[in-house]
């Protein structure tokens, strides 16, 4: 990268005092242990005076409520997703040049409950990893839709392979609306970011001044600000009054550890894995589908302790022998699916205690190296 030489660095500082309400350099001109380029021009209305240190975090966004707007301030529901750029969504976090360098990327732009998918999973693990290789960067906020940020933190769990802190935020509220929630979410997801204490804790899900870790944390409610966490492990910790706070660490492989690597991985690697939700008088109507479909996995979102109901068993019993990995979860949203005489018998995988939505995503990057369902459930195990 190209650094600014002093005397650059002199003439942006003067011109910035100068002339306010054009731009704003956020960076530590004055320390040449750590010099820093200007990463993102922002237009303000304010001089930025000559700072301290301070961290280059890179936000990627890619849509979502927090970059959604309505057609009054009332309107929480039936908004648009998608719709800001990164630059706006920084210009609505007063002070936030004030504890980052900031520089920005604009991966997607979408609902990410309409129009998530698994390419562009992959493609920004590949933009996270490109932004954490550069040494100058500390940390990656992600700008998130909340629907599928549970799928997509676990994603880049399994493969980014940085210690530096990854965090995906989002929002509940839109930008348009009274007491959005979107400005402090961000300005937490960007303290965390850039502190020493988040690093190798795997990739992070900031929301309402809560830490939660990729693979726990889950979407636990539809409409209200405080809608993400897990009921009964808890999360990593709080962030309050700009400081993060961790009382808890992962226990399971992520990020640096994990077998799973964004470099060597392409979306043609991976194969279709559907969710196949159980119920009362269920049948194997919709596993035959997903067999006819062409899925390689099946995630058995079954009753209880990962019941199947007996006219889908036949069903799933079919998809094995076929080739067709079939991991026993349950949807109920706590507890875990222990290992039972029917995974023997029938070559299931027992998912453990992630929800099927992350078991999918966990299937699909363990088919890209095994389709044994024994290795399958030492993966299951471990991650
Ligand atoms: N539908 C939105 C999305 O996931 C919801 C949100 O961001 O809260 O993009």
């Amino acid at each position: 990268m190209k650094k600014l030489t002093t005397k650059k660095k002199v003439a942006l500082t003067a011109l910035t005092l100068m002339a306010p309400g054009i731009i704003i350099i956020s960076s530590s001109y004055t320390d040449v242990s750590h010099p820093v380029e200007a990463k993102q021009i922002i237009t303000s209305n304010t001089t930025n005076p000559v700072k301290k240190k301070l961290p280059n975090i890179k936000i990627l966004a890619t849509g979502g409520t927090i970059a959604g707007t309505g057609s009054t301030s009332a309107q929480t529901t039936g908004y648009k997703a998608g719709v800001l750029t990164p630059d706006q969504l920084i210009e609505a976090v007063p002070g936030l040049k004030d504890v980052a360098n900031i520089s920005t990327e604009q991966v997607a732009n979408i609902d990410s409950g309409t129009s998530n998918t698994d390419a562009l999973m992959v493609k920004l693990a590949k933009e996270v990893h490109k932004a954490l290789d550069d040494p100058e960067c500390d940390g990656v906020v992600i700008t998130h839709g909340t629907d599928t940020m549970e799928e997509t933190a676990y994603f880049l769990n399994l493969t980014v392979h940085s210690d530096k802190p990854i965090v995906l935020v989002g929002a509940m509220r839109p930008s348009t609306s009274l007491s959005a929630d979107g400005p402090l979410n961000l300005y937490n997801a960007v303290i965390l970011a850039g502190s020493k204490e988040a690093h190798d804790k795997g990739v992070m899900i900031s929301m309402n001044g809560k830490i939660g870790s990729a693979r726990d944390t889950f979407k636990t409610n539809t409409t209200d600000v405080d809608a993400f966490g897990n009921p009964e492990l808890g999360s990593l910790g709080y962030i309050q009054g700009g400081k993060p706070y961790f009382y808890n660490v992962p226990t399971k492989k992520h990020t640096t550890e994990s077998d799973f690597d964004i470099r060597k991985i392409t979306e043609d690697n991976l194969h279709r894995v559907d969710i196949v939700y159980s119920h009362a008088d269920d049948d194997r109507v919709m596993v035959d589908a997903a067999v006819a479909a062409g899925a390689k996995g099946i995630i058995h979102a079954g009753t209880g302790n990962g019941s199947i109901n007996e006219k889908t068993l036949p069903g799933l019993q079919d998809a094995v022998k076929k080739g067709v990995v079939v991991v026993r979860d349950t949807r109920v949203p706590e507890g875990m699916v222990t290992h039972e005489q029917t995974d023997e018998d029938n070559h299931f995988v027992n998912s453990g205690n992630i929800n099927p939505q992350k078991a999918r995503i966990l299937l699909m990057l363990v088919l890209t190296k095994t389709e044994d369902p024994n290795k399958i459930q030492e993966y299951f195990n471990e991650y």
